[in-house]
């Protein structure tokens, strides 16, 4: 019988859940509010219930566990150093130790872009690419970077935050502390404050309908967003620049022009063979990701 795997993606707002094979074959799956505000404890407790919950609905049991999260996570020990966009205390919270011992299967753990970039790269163009950047965008922007075929994951699973770059010295101030980082001036929440408009979307329906101030909005972000993939294409040389997340759907206001930007600011070899594109893992990358983690932890050496 084949080996069935149980996946999650613990989102700001939901937590989905399925049970399926590492493959991305999903047998069953669920979401439920996250009510972060509650702590950690009762968080977890509901994913183990949730876990339990799919697994019988029948099928064998699950054989582990993967958990994608949004934040800092060391992918060896399961701890959680800090989810920044999460209600409540999630600093320093041992939550594969607790998983493991409440479900009693083994538990991986990695931040949920480099789970979406960990998709990409078994089932997404990472089969066309073997070296990759994946810029995940939305409320945060998050990211993964894949050289020859293996995701750097660096000695606290954090390599690849490529949102938290500086990209203003005095810019505006980014929830991981730091002033000026590309999530400050480029995210979703950032582009419709700038734009004057409740979220992201509404701000490109305004921008594609001739608002001045939305598409302002927009050149500035897609400026930054430019210079920072022109920068990690002069340092990596990747085969491809990825994006995911709800606002790569902008593919006009956002992904044309930083493809502008990389063939103009990369001015030390010729990058026009730099594909720029949507990731084709779609929008459950994550939590296919997580689904994969464990059969193919070898891949990520953890
Ligand atoms: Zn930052």
């Amino acid at each position: 019988m084949e080996t069935v795997f149980a996946g999650v993606d613990l989102g700001g707002t939901k937590i989905a859940a399925a049970l399926g094979h590492a493959d991305g074959r999903v047998l069953h799956s669920k979401t439920i509010p996250t009510l972060s505000g509650e702590g950690p404890e009762r968080v977890l407790a509901r994913i183990v219930e949730l876990v339990n919950g799919l697994a019988a609905e029948g099928g064998p049991r699950p054989a582990a566990l993967g958990i994608g999260v949004p934040g800092l996570v060391d992918s060896r020990t399961g701890f959680i150093r800090f989810l920044p966009n999460l209600e409540g205390q999630w600093r320093g919270v041992a939550a594969g130790a607790f998983l493991e011992h409440a479900l009693g299967m083994p538990v991986r753990i990695l931040n949920d872009a480099r789970c979406a970039a960990f998709s990409e790269l078994l089932r997404g163009h990472g089969r066309l690419y073997p070296s990759f950047v994946l810029f995940t965008l939305g409320t945060g922007i998050g990211g993964g970077i894949v050289i020859d075929g293996k995701l750097r994951l660096g000695p606290l699973s954090a390599a690849g935050e490529i949102g938290h770059q500086t990209m203003m010295a005095n810019g505006p101030l980014c929830g991981c502390g730091n002033d000026g980082c590309l999530e400050a001036i480029a995210s979703g929440p950032a582009i419709a404050r700038a734009a004057g408009c409740v979220n992201a979307a509404e701000a490109a329906g305004a921008a594609r309908n001739g608002d001045v101030r939305a598409q302002r909005a927009f050149r500035e972000a897609a400026m930054y967003l430019g210079i920072a993939a022109a920068n990690l294409v002069t340092a990596l040389h990747p085969d491809a620049i990825l994006f995911s997340g709800g606002m790569a759907e902008l593919a006009d206001l956002l992904l044309m022009p930083v493809r502008a930007a990389i063939n103009e600011r990369v001015r030390m070899f010729p990058a026009d063979g730099v594909a720029v594109r949507r990731a084709a893992a779609g929008p459950q990358a994550g939590l296919l990701g997580a689904l994969a983690l464990h059969a193919e932890s070898n891949r990520l050496g953890f």
